[in-house]
């Protein structure tokens, strides 16, 4: 048996709708400046469509790559105010947030959507980071692992067993997205391991090399107890990549 590959932490910044291409002119080469040589993680940004060009531009041969927020499933046509994959590659861009919470609950985005897109983004050579997560009521009505396996098996319907690894799965419990509450490092573990049995039930080979990231209410503070979790693989982090040293700090606390 070959030794498993090991996974290499995966930390994703997702800047929302924040910031404008002047800020983005601040925020790179701040945070260029504040990695740590020899820091673990693969370090990416998330930015808004109009900040990807300038992002691209300012990592330029640096080892942060950027990726989009959200993106269109099909290749070209009459889909007003959507992006394809080959306008993101155009452009240097690495990959997508897929699925975030914000999206399926204001903005109607379904996992049948999903089951296009994210096939889609690995087509076209682009990383999808497929979210996930339930909410608070899912979770005291013990509900989460019914509702991950829904969203998860939906997602990847469509992905070749040979592509499953490539996906980046985010879990994100929404009662921690921006409210401060951060899951415990057991809740996040438990949760990640769940997701990757899920995975595994389509691979095992997929189950042992896939990212499994956590998101909601990262920071500084908390982020070295998760990312020590055996199956935590990295994080998305909103609020708190928006300041470019906080961000760097949870860069440097990936083991
Ligand atoms: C997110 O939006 O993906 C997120 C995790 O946000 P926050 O870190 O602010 O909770």
């Amino acid at each position: 048996m070959p030794e498993p590959v090991p996974r290499v932490p995966f930390i994703a910044a997702n800047w929302k709708m924040n910031k404008t291409i002047a800020d983005t002119r601040e925020y790179v080469p701040a945070l260029l400046g504040q990695l740590d040589v020899g820091h673990a993680a693969q370090v990416a940004l998330c930015v808004p469509f109009t900040d990807l060009a300038s992002a691209v531009e300012l990592t330029g041969d640096s080892e942060v790559i950027v990726l989009a927020q959200n993106m269109h499933q099909e290749e070209a046509g009459a889909f007003t105010g959507e992006i394809s994959a080959r306008m993101l590659l155009e452009l240097g861009v690495h990959g997508a947030v897929l699925g975030h919470s914000e999206r399926r609950r204001d903005f109607g985005e379904t996992d049948r959507a999903l089951q296009e897109k994210v096939p889609a983004a690995l087509a076209a050579g682009l990383t999808p980071v497929l979210c996930v997560g339930e909410t608070e009521e899912e979770r005291e009505a013990g509900e989460t692992q019914r509702k991950l396996r829904h969203q998860v098996q939906e997602a990847l319907l469509h992905v070749d067993e040979d592509r499953l690894a490539d996906v980046v799965v985010a879990y994100e419990p929404i009662w921690a997205i921006g409210t401060g509450r951060v899951a415990s490092p057991d809740q996040a573990q438990e949760a990640i391991a769940f997701i990757r049995a899920l995975v595994g039930d389509r691979s095992k080979a997929a189950a042992a090399e896939v990212r499994v990231i956590y998101g909601g209410s990262v920071s500084s503070e908390n982020a070295a107890e998760i990312l020590a979790q055996p199956d935590v693989d990295g994080a998305l982090v909103g609020g708190a990549s928006l300041d470019a040293q906080e961000f760097a700090k949870i860069v440097a606390a990936a083991p």
